[in-house]
């Protein structure tokens, strides 16, 4: 069974990003960029996989602009077998990407295809969703626990709640949560490695797919600074400003 991984480029989660003089987005200029959090463990998991024997092979794809080859040679160092690159300059959100991640998938025909739950730049979490959709296949978003066995994978997700525990039949999608594993550190034989793994580009214009943005930004703005606190003598004193301040009691 193939498994595909979707791996997004974006900003490093310790980089504190900045909005622009004129507010219509954020200053990604000269910023360090890696692989999305969850796309690293969607990466894992699926290394996972193969080396326990439940999966034959694991292709990373990325879509963006020349720089997520680096993004998908990190992939390929964690231990993913070949890459693909569907290349575009383009702004891309995630009907887009869904698009393009299911053309991929109707060539390939992966028998399970995994993503984080949210991309860390847009934080949108829509985009396994919308290619469960566009492919007809089950989705279980949100995995803490995966298993595959036979034509079946038993999904264990987060939900308000508590637990809930999916049997989703083959092909399906998964989108990772924080708790499903803890990803490796890439070694330097296995960057080495890496670099002679194979990488295909694939021009995003090649597949026949309406990338057009659905979205439109209208402002990007700074959050509010917070206000400085006080220091409250005791318990009384507190709940009175709860009542009478903050008004929430
Ligand atoms: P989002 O819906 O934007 O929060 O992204 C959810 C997941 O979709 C990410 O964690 C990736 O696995 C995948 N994804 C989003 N954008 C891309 C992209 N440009 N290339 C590859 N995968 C992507």
């Amino acid at each position: 069974m193939k498994v595909l991984v979707a791996v997004k480029r974006v900003v490093d989660y310790n980089v504190k990003v900045r909005v622009r003089g004129d507010g219509t987005d954020v200053d990604i200029s000269n910023v360090k960029m890696s692989m999305n959090p969850f796309d690293e463990i969607g990466v894992e998991e699926a290394v996972r996989l193969k080396e326990s024997g439940g999966a034959s092979e694991v292709i990373a794809v990325s879509c963006g602009p020349a720089q997520c080859q680096e993004t998908l040679r990190t992939a390929l160092a964690i231990g993913a077998d070949r890459a693909i690159h569907i290349v575009t300059d383009e702004e891309l959100q995630p009907l887009a990407v869904a698009k393009l991640l299911n053309a991929i998938v109707q060539e390939e025909r992966p028998g399970l295809v995994i993503l984080g739950k949210q991309a860390i730049d847009d934080d949108a979490n829509q985009t396994g969703q919308m290619l469960a959709a566009l492919g007809g296949m089950p989705q279980a978003t949100f995995a803490s626990k995966l298993e595959v066995g036979g034509d079946k994978a038993i999904v264990s997700r987060e939900v308000d709640g508590g637990g809930e525990t999916l049997s989703l039949k083959l092909p399906a999608v998964v989108t990772t949560d924080l708790r499903l594993n803890e990803p490796r550190y890439v070694t330097l034989p296995n960057i080495m490695k890496a670099k002679k793994k194979p990488l295909a580009t694939i021009e995003a214009s090649e597949l026949g797919v309406d990338m057009r943005p659905r979205l439109r930004t209208l402002k990007v703005a700074e959050p509010a600074m917070r206000g400085a606190g006080v220091k409250v003598p005791d318990v009384r004193t507190l709940v009175e400003k709860l009542k009478t301040e903050a008004k929430v009691l």
